[in-house]
């Protein structure tokens, strides 16, 4: 079943056109990476999707509903950003728990969420603690817990990493992955890093200027490039 189709779908800002007739398609459970170099409108589509940039044209639906007109909280999807912004006043437990408690879910029932997400994120011990006495990967680690408190059909990462430092950056790689496997949930995840991205997906879409240039499983993009820039971008032997 298709979680996400991205159908022909177009962005203009007046008469800059930032993406051109994109169409991409994933199944439940894919974790398909949009990869490309800063300014091939990877956020712009990621936005798009979350409900958070209009679409100038084409369709995108999730879970079977087209979603073109429905606002973020309406859309089934969950966002993890490169400034993943903690609430500093409340502690590492209010901030996971905020969304659901504005939703109104029982405390019983959040109590078993974040218990949950803090468990399968490791961070139990932090629960009482601030934002301010966290290291960067604990605080990534907590806004991981907060999407996953949502439970949503589809989880969106924008370079949920790059503010880290390298050696953390390939432990959270390795947590993402985890967690990717643990859930069994959709993910889409923007990097412009060649190795998260091969690393990570089980489909990667390499992106140039507003066009996919190339989408299918990471081997495969490696192995036979579509073409020259591909080949390039992905660091394929010549
Ligand atoms: P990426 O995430 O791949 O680095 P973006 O999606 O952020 O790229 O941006 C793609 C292109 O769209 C860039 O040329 C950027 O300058 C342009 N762009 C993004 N947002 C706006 C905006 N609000 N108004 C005008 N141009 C924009
Ligand atoms: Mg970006």
């Amino acid at each position: 079943m298709s979680t996400l189709e991205i159908d022909r779908v177009r962005k203009s800002y007046s008469s800059l056109a930032v993406l051109k007739e994109v169409s991409i398609s994933i199944n439940t459970g894919d974790f398909l990476v949009l990869l490309g170099p800063s300014g091939c409108g990877k956020s712009t589509l990621l936005n798009m999707i979350a409900g958070l940039e209009t679409i100038t044209g084409g369709e995108i639906r999730i879970a079977g509903k087209v979603v073109n007109d429905l606002s973020p909280k309406d859309r089934d999807i969950a966002m993890v950003f490169q400034s993943y912004a903690l609430y500093p006043t409340m502690t590492v437990r209010q901030n996971i728990e905020f969304g659901m408690k504005i939703r109104g879910v029982s405390p019983g029932e959040r109590e078993a969420a974040v218990k949950a997400a803090a468990d399968m994120l490791q961070i139990t011990h932090l629960l009482d603690r601030k934002p301010s006495q966290l290291s960067g990967g604990q605080r990534q680690r907590v806004a991981m817990g907060r999407a996953i408190v949502r439970q949503p059909k589809l989880f969106l990462f924008d370079e949920p990493l790059s503010n880290l430092d390298a050696k953390l950056r390939v432990d959270m790689r390795t947590e993402i992955k985890r967690l990717h496997a643990r859930l069994g949930t959709t993910i889409v995840y923007v990097t412009h890093d060649q190795i998260e991205a091969m690393t990570l997906a089980t489909r990667v879409a390499v992106m140039k200027d507003g066009v996919v240039q190339h989408l299918d499983e990471p081997q495969a993009v490696y192995d036979r490039p579509a073409n020259v820039y591909v080949a390039r971008f992905v660091g394929s032997p010549a």
